[in-house]
Parts: structure tokens; C-alpha cells; sequence
């Protein structure tokens, strides 16, 4: 069957009966059962595909078939989907079913889109490399020797390998871009409060983000529109106006700022570096213009970050008690033994790790020291990416330092790991819409992400800004 990179297309063919919702389940499954190695999947709703597929087969011959008829969509095990197994790929959840369904999962069952199954993460979606799973690490869809990146490697390799056609992410420092860079794929993380969070698995709640990645930014505009909007569950949702259905205004002119410290990083690989330049020399040849910006605070956000987002976690994951649902260990003889050793022996050990940072910065003793001083170089930074976006269209930048690295590599060495998120927190410590394009590919063939972040509530612009490089690329 031809592989299909936009909605529009599979809409096409729907409607002119060359293909058929039935036909396009039937060979995602088949993908997945090809790519079982790859580790992308925790669980495929095959049967309920097959049975949602005949469903909407018949709405499209009677003419009511919604936006998404026939897209087959994977969800990230953090996403709520009533009566469905969601662990977080973590033991702690074992055996837990939603109660209800994410807001943003159920735009998108509006809209007919069909379910097929969850993806494996890092827990809780702490990570970088999808090797913090409680169910073994992911593997690299274009090398299967690397990571996929993290945390939502899973949902990166089922749409790059072909398992699905869209799959939702979630991003709290780059956990959507990331993993769409090391695979070659489309990956945004909206703007904060763009997306209800409702039925999103907290992590650090002030960050976090659902998002897309697809084969194609129309898709992504699409997917996106249709799950953003007001929803009175979350109350952290911002006044935005509302996204209209994405076409493509042409940019004659763009200005793109270049942070000095990311392209003079010396963690910076040689190949990114240079096809990034590349790129930017094209920019300038189309006639857009380049200016390179000064920003003393990146290596502050990694630290930052770390402190938020370990803090927030700290507190989120307090309900995950052996009490009240997921796994109870069975060696607990009363209530304290209960907390103690479900949650030793449910959670692994970056969580735990996080648990105990989170729980440290915000103890009585380091709170000040720690978690207040973070929350302040928070709004400096906020504050800096207003100002650098005041006169720039967007910020340009690879989205990771280096592509793809090997599995194994930075497991020991939680700070190499940590240091992997360095260009992508700033979207999350300011809120900003951020999208990672997979425009180059470094000499062995490996994929490069470009990432692009506008100003707050920008997503249309950075949409069109995309296409621009995008075709510029092509
Ligand atoms: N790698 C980052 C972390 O471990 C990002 C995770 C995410 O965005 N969920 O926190």
C-alpha cells in the first residue's frame, strides 16, 4: 500500500474508494507486528481498530464522516482513554484503566480518528532516551542500535516506522521535539494552555504539553487545531485565540534569531553544526534575514528546569500511593509499609531519583535556596525570550546537540542524559510554541531536527515560518 504522509491524501483516496479505513488498520497492524523489535508498542487495540475502521468506512460512503476518518492514531501511555490500560510505563500503574478520556483524545474520536494503540515512554515521562521504561527501552526507528530519544520515543518510532499515522506525544522539556528529531519526523510541542491537559498524566504540570508528531506539518496544523481550544476541565488553560484551519500565508521576508551560545556550544556536533549553517546560508540566499543573539542564560535552564520540574513531580506523584489504585505491593503488612514499599518497589529509579530532588528543593531548609531562586531565573528567562522575540519572527536552532546516540550511551550518567534536553527546556520554561522539522540528516544518514519556537500563542506563524524553510529545504 503507498505510505501516506498527509491526512489530505488518505481523505482523497478514501472518498474515490481506492483505499479504506479497514485497509489502512489492517496495514498498520501489519507494520507492527514487522516491527515488534522495535519496542514501540505497550498495547495494540487491534480488534477495536478493525471494528471502529468498518464503523467509519460506512459513515464515509453515507457522506458524514468526520476530519479525521481513516487516520490511525497511536497515543503515548500517559493519555487517558476511558476503560484502556495507561501505565506511564511504569509498574506503579499496573493494571490500571482509565476512568475517562482525555479532552484532547476525544477531539480526536470526534473527528473519527481511529485508535490503535499505546506507546511505550520513559516513565513517567522522565527522560531522554526511552530507556527509562518500566517495559525495556525503544529502539531508533532509522538505526535500531541508538535511542529514539525520549520520552515519547515510542510514539516517534510507531509514526516513523509506519505503525500509525499520527501519534500524541508530550512535551515538558522536549519530550516530543526531541524524539522527532532522532527519528526523522514532525514533532510541536503547542503553546502552554493551548491543549487541555485534562487526562494527561501529570508530570510537572506547569510544563507539560500535548502535542503532535506526523509525517507532515499540514498534518501536524491539523491535529493540533482540532485538539486545541477552551476546556473547562483545565483550568490552566490560556485565553487564546482560537486556530483556524492552516493554509499557508507566503513570508516574504522572515527574521530568524540565532542563539550564539547553542551554535558556539562546544557540546555542539561537528555535522549539526555545519548542515545548520548550511541551512541558514540558504535562508539569507532566499533573502531572509539571520541575526545571532546573545543568550548568557542557556546554561542556566537545564538546572532550572531540573529544579521546577523535579519539584512539581515530587508532588504529582505523591498520590501514586499503593492506596488508591495501581500496584499495592504484597509484602506490606500495614499502612506505612504499604507507602513505602509500593512505591520502592513500583517506581524505577529515575523517578525515584526525581522524587527525592523534587522533595529536597522543596524542603523548608533548601526552599529558598532552591526552588524559589529557579521560579525567579524562570521569569528572567521568560522574560529574555519575549525581548529576543520582539524583533524576530521566530528563534532557529538545532533541536538537539547531536543526533541520535547509542543505547546505552548516557544511561549511567544521569547529567549527560539531563544535558540532552539543553535546547529545548526554553520553549517550556517560557511557554512558546516550538516545532522540530526533520530537514537534515547528518553523513551516516542520520536525522537532524531543526527547531522553530514564535512568540506565545503563535502557532499559525510558526506553522507558516516552517513551510518557508521547509520548501527552501526541499
Ligand atoms: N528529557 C526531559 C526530562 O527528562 C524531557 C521530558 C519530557 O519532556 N517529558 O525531563
Amino acid at each position: 500500500m503507498k505510505s501516506y504522509s498527509r491526512i489530505s491524501e488518505i481523505r482523497s483516496d478514501l472518498e474515490a474508494g481506492t483505499v479504506s479505513c479497514a485497509r489502512l488498520v489492517e496495514y498498520y497492524l501489519e507494520n507492527i507486528h514487522q516491527n515488534e523489535d522495535l519496542n514501540a508498542f505497550l498495547e495494540v487495540w487491534a480488534d477495536e481498530a478493525k471494528t471502529r475502521a468498518a464503523e467509519i468506512d460506512q459513515k464515509i460512503k453515507a457522506g458524514s464522516a468526520g476530519k479525521l476518518a481513516g487516520v490511525v492514531i497511536a497515543l503515548k501511555d500517559n493519555l487517558a482513554y476511558k476503560n484502556h490500560k495507561v501505565s506511564n510505563s511504569s509498574k506503579i500503574l499496573e493494571g490500571f484503566e482509565s476512568l475517562y478520556t482525555a479532552t484532547a483524545v476525544q477531539r480526536l474520536l470526534d473527528e473519527d480518528a481511529i485508535l490503535i494503540g499505546r506507546t511505550n515512554c520513559d516513565e513517567f515521562a522522565m527522560g531522554a532516551s526511552n530507556e527509562n521504561s518500566a517495559y525495556g527501552p525503544v529502539k531508533n526507528a532509522i538505526d535500531p542500535t541508538r535511542v529514539p530519544g525520549g520520552s515519547s520515543g515510542g510514539s516517534a518510532v510507531a509514526v516513523a516506522a509506519g505503525m500509525c499515522h499520527i501519534a500524541l506525544g508530550s512535551d515538558t522539556g522536549g519530550s516530543i521535539r526531541q524524539p522527532a528529531a532522532f527519528n526523522g519526523i514532525f514533532g510541536l510541542k503547542p503553546t502552554y494552555g493551548r491543549i487541555s491537559r485534562w487526562g494527561l498524566l501529570a508530570y510537572a504540570s506547569s510544563f507539560d504539553q500535548i502535542g503532535p508528531m506526523a509525517h507532515s506539518l499540514e498534518d501536524i496544523a491539523t491535529v493540533t487545531e482540532i485538539m486545541s481550544g477552551k476546556d473547562d476541565q483545565d483550568a490552566s488553560m490560556m485565553q487564546l485565540d482560537p486556530l483556524p484551519a492552516w493554509s499557508y500565508k507566503p513570508v516574504s521576508k522572515a527574521r530568524f534569531a540565532v542563539m550564539k551560545q547553542a551554535i558556539e556550544n562546544p557540546g555542539l556536533d561537528s555535522d549539526v553544526k555545519s548542515k545548520f549553517e548550511e541551512l541558514l546560508n540558504k535562508l539569507v540566499n532566499a533573502g531572509h534575514e539571520i541575526t545571532y543573539f546573545d543568550f548568557p542564560l542557556l546554561d542556566q535552564m537545564v538546572p532550572v528546569y531540573y529544579v521546577l520540574t523535579t519539584a512539581e513531580a515530587s508532588s504529582n506523584l505523591s498520590r501514586y500511593s499503593g492506596m488508591l489504585y495501581g500496584y499495592r505491593s504484597s509484602n506490606a503488612t500495614d499502612l506505612e509499609s504499604t507507602y513505602v514499599k509500593s512505591r520502592s518497589e513500583g517506581f524505577g529509579p529515575e523517578v525515584k531519583r526525581r522524587i527525592m530532588l523534587g522533595t529536597f528543593v522543596l524542603s523548608s531548609e533548601q526552599y529558598e535556596e532552591y526552588y524559589e531562586k529557579a521560579q525567579k531565573v524562570r521569569r528572567v528567562i521568560q522574560d529574555a525570550t519575549v525581548q529576543v522575540l520582539q524583533s524576530a519572527d521566530a528563534i532557529l536552532i538545532p533541536t538537539t546537540s547531536t543526533p541520535a546516540f547509542k543505547l546505552g550511551e548516557k544511561s549511567k550518567d544521569p547529567v549527560a542524559m539531563y544535558l540532552a534536553d539543553l535546547f529545548t527546556v526554553q520553549a517550556n520554561l517560557a511557554g512558546n510554541p516550538a516545532i522540530s522539522l526533520p530537514l537534515l540528516k547528518n553523513s551516516d544518514s542520520l536525522p537532524i531536527g531543526v527547531q522553530l519556537m514564535t512568540k506565545f500563542g503563535e502557532e499559525e506563524r510558526l506553522f507558516d515560518l516552517s513551510r518557508l524553510i521547509e520548501s527552501l529545504n526541499s
